[in-house]
């Protein structure tokens, strides 16, 4: 079969074709709903309820971004007296102190990154909701990019564990996990479970009024 550029592509849903999200059996001529011949799962052409529950895991995401920022990670008692880190103040302290490497990392994986997904989803979310047509292509490869920071999301995790490692061996102190840990672990859970629920197809669906009028 060769592609028809001046067309959009066939879309599954409209061949009549439904795939088992277990399974992976693709099935002819069923209906949405209908039990998998398979293995018994519940078959549905997009995931049920995939925009409601992607918003509502993406606002909680967003929501404990700024405690995860604003409260200290790290609290460090020394002879020196008492001093919280946040994250930010983290990185900021290994930059003054001359750490660049480890500064820039913490400030990518930690920072940058879970900013960055919630904005891309933030994208994805709203142009599915209004089923637009702009920029499919590039909203498909974000989408992408999300799944693959996703198996990455530990590394934000495995920093703050580099960075107590790492003022533990600088002096004799005793360093206990602030607030601010238990927010950022919840910030990358919640954004992994956003891009989870999240049904890709939804970018490809488009206006339904403007199917078939792509070349007047
Ligand atoms: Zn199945």
């Amino acid at each position: 079969m060769t592609a028809d550029p001046s067309q959009p592509p066939l879309r599954a849903i409209d061949a009549g074709l439904l795939p088992c999200r277990y399974c992976g059996t693709v099935w002819r001529q069923a209906q949405e709903g209908q039990a998998c011949e398979r293995c018994g799962t519940v078959l549905h052409a997009r995931k049920p309820d995939s925009l409601n529950r992607t918003w509502a895991l993406l606002i909680a995401a967003a929501v404990m971004y700024l405690p995860a920022n604003l409260l200290p990670v790290m609290i460090t008692r020394s002879l020196f007296g008492t001093q919280s880190d946040t994250i930010l103040s983290g990185i900021i302290f290994f930059w003054v102190s001359g750490s660049y490497g480890i500064a820039a990392i913490i400030f990518v994986a930690s920072f940058l990154v879970p900013l960055f997904k919630l904005a891309a989803l933030f994208v994805l979310l709203v142009n599915a909701g209004r089923r637009s047509d702009w920029r499919q292509e590039e909203r498909s490869k974000l989408y992408h990019v999300i799944e693959v920071i996703g198996r990455w999301s530990m590394l934000d995790v495995f920093v703050v564990a580099l960075l107590s490692g790492l003022v533990r061996i600088q002096g004799f102190a005793e360093i206990t996990a602030g607030l601010g840990i238990a927010a950022f672990a919840s910030v990358v859970v919640l954004t992994m479970l956003a891009s989870l629920s999240f049904d890709s197809k939804l970018t490809w669906d488009g206006r339904p009024s403007a199917k078939g009028k792509t070349n007047p």
